[in-house]
Order: structure tokens, then C-alpha cells, then sequence
């Protein structure tokens, strides 16, 4: 098979596409064919050698796919050959046209949703539900403002909570991300770039504050977050690139709380219950994910590049 390798962290460049040997699945797990990969931060964080959870070379990057199952091995009863599925984790890396997959990590993917979408679920929508419901506890009725919401994690969670109930504020850093943010279901969408966008989006809950915002870049807006919240009010720290100083009074005066999350902690109970969620709301047409970029296998540095900069506008897709 055609993967892509990693044989030293560095620059988007390390990653080349290489001949493999097809893998062979183990008791539990299935051999999946790969049409789609979902490209997400956390791989360039990887392959650069940086991040706390950096494996071991040689590799392969990537957890998100969506394919067909190609071969199920013993103990595997959920799954047969010919199943359309996606991935919320792979054992031997998604940026590949075969990869083995536990059988815990593997989803049924609805008839009406294609593989690029299928590959946009496994990370961006399990981390928005999981941050709405599993770590906010947003209820129906509230408030919710996701900081960041044009992205890959940002427009699951606009879809999710607009079909849960809630009030829905997101934001973007262009006119075309604003756009997107509203079509996705936002009530109101502010440009993240003009100032005195949180003030206008606080006012529109009468003063009150959000009751739940949803952090893509806590680094650059934590210690504005505390002060937009409502009494009670719940910050989630999804993303953050660097330090922040913050009042720890902010959160005294709301009985405010930052709940911090990495879908790597996530236990497997929660991830079953996120991904029966995410496939009832892909049947149903709630969640619909959106594909800003295309692009061919070979082209993996590229969408390194791409995904780090500024004016998304949905998921990153290699197509293998
Ligand atoms: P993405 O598709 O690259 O989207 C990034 C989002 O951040 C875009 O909506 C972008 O808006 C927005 N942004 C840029 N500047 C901002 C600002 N000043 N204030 C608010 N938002 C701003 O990335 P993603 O996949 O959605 O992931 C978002 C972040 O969450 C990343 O840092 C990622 O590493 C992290 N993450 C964490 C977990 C976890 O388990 N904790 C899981 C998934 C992702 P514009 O481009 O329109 O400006």
C-alpha cells in the first residue's frame, strides 16, 4: 500500500509518501480501506516532535478515516467486509489507503454521509460533543459561545448544540468563516479580528454572559472568556497555544468553573456513548460535517501547512 511515513519529527516536509507492506489485522481488530483522512492539529503537533504524546519513529500519522472494511479478524462480530465506516483511532495511522483499527474504534457511517465527511468525525465532532455535554454539561436552553467556530471542532460543535436547544454564538476570523458559521446554524456570528466583538456578543444574552463557551484558543482569550460568562457559566479549554494571565476573581464573582479536556482521557464508556450521539445525528441529517479541502495523499505537508493557518473554513481531507 501507499502511506505516508514519518522517519524523523520536523517540518511538514518529514512526511513522504512510501510503498508499505499491507498490514495484517490481529484478533480484535479489522482492516479497514481508506477513502478519506480527516487532518487535524494534533498530527503537525506529532510530527513535529513536540507534543507530550509523540510516538515512535517510524510512523504513520493520523486516527481519522473513513473507508470500507476490507478483512474482519477473530473476535470481531460488530463489522463485516464491505462495511462503510469511520475512525476514531487507528494502529497503524490513517494517512494511508489501508490501516488497522481495534474494533473499539471503528463507527458505522451513515448512507448519506461521505467518506470526506465520514473522515471529519472521529476527533473535531467527538471533542465538540464531549465538550458540550460530557465536560460543560450544557443543557438545552443555554447559552453557549463557541470561541473558534469555522474550524474542524468548531463547526461539529455549532450543529451540535443549535440541534440540542441551545443558543448559539460562534466566531471566525473572516468574513467567508463568519458566513459558514451562520449557515452551520449559529444564531449570531461575530468576526473574532473586530474589536469589541465579545462586548456585542455578551450583549446579546441582555448582559447576562454565556453560560457556556467552548475555547479553541484559550492562550489568546481565557482571561476575556471569564468575564463574558454567566453566573454558574463554564469555560472549556479545548485549544490552547501558549500562557495566559487571568483574574481568578473573574470566576470567584460567576461561581464560574474552566474545565479543561484532551480527548486522549476520554474512557472508553464516554467514547461509546459520543460516537452512538454523533452516528444517530448523522441519520438523522442534525450533523452534517463540512469539507473546506481537498487534496490527494502526496499532498500531506500541504495540508500541514494549511491546517495551521489562519481562515478555516471546515475539515482538511486527504483523499488517498
Ligand atoms: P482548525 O480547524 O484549524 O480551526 C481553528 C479554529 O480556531 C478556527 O475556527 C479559527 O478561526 C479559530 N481561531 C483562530 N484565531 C482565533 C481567535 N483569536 N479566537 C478564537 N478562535 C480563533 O482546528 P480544530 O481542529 O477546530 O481545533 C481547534 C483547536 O482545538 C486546535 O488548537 C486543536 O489542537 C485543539 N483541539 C483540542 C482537542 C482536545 O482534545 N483538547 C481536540 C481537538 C482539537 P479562523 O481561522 O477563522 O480565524
Amino acid at each position: 500500500m501507499k502511506a505516508i511515513l514519518v522517519r524523523e519529527f520536523g517540518p511538514p516536509e518529514v512526511m513522504r509518501l512510501t510503498e508499505l507492506p499491507d498490514p495484517s489485522p490481529g484478533p480484535g481488530q479489522l482492516l479497514v480501506r481508506i477513502r478519506a483522512v480527516g487532518v487535524n492539529p494534533v498530527d503537525t503537533y506529532i510530527r513535529s516532535g513536540t507534543y507530550a504524546r509523540a510516538g515512535s519513529l517510524p510512523y504513520t500519522p493520523g486516527s481519522d478515516a473513513a473507508g470500507v472494511v476490507e478483512k474482519v479478524a477473530d473476535g470481531v462480530r460488530s463489522f463485516a467486509p464491505g462495511d462503510r465506516v469511520y475512525t476514531s483511532g487507528t494502529a497503524t495511522g490513517a494517512y494511508a489507503e489501508l490501516a488497522v483499527c481495534d474494533a473499539s474504534r471503528v463507527h458505522p457511517l451513515p448512507a448519506g454521509a461521505s467518506f470526506a465527511q465520514g473522515a471529519a468525525l472521529g476527533v473535531p465532532y467527538a471533542t465538540a460533543w464531549r465538550a458540550l455535554f460530557q465536560r460543560a454539561k450544557a443543557v438545552p436552553g443555554e447559552t453557549v459561545l463557541v470561541h473558534g467556530a469555522s474550524g474542524g471542532v468548531g463547526v461539529a460543535a455549532v450543529q451540535i448544540a443549535r440541534a440540542a436547544g441551545l443558543r448559539v454564538a460562534g466566531t471566525a476570523g473572516t468574513p467567508e468563516g463568519v458566513e459558514l458559521v451562520l449557515r452551520e446554524g449559529a444564531h449570531h456570528a461575530f468576526d473574532h479580528r473586530s474589536p469589541g466583538y465579545l462586548e456585542k456578543a455578551v450583549g446579546l444574552t441582555g448582559g447576562r454572559g454565556f453560560d457556556v463557551i467552548l475555547e479553541m484558543l484559550a492562550n489568546v482569550n481565557l482571561a476575556r472568556d471569564l468575564k463574558a460568562l454567566s453566573m454558574g457559566g463554564r469555560v472549556v479549554v479545548i485549544g490552547s497555544r501558549g500562557t495566559v494571565e487571568i483574574d481568578p476573581r473573574d470566576t470567584m464573582t460567576r461561581d464560574a468553573s474552566i474545565a479543561g479536556m484532551s480527548l486522549f482521557n476520554m474512557p472508553d464508556a464516554d467514547r461509546f456513548a459520543v460516537h452512538a450521539a454523533l452516528v444517530a445525528g448523522l441519520e438523522g441529517g442534525t450533523l452534517r460535517p463540512v469539507v473546506g479541502k481537498e487534496l490527494p495523499l502526496a499532498s500531506a505537508a500541504e495540508s500541514h501547512v494549511a491546517v495551521m493557518s489562519p481562515g478555516a473554513r471546515g475539515k482538511i481531507v486527504l483523499m488517498p
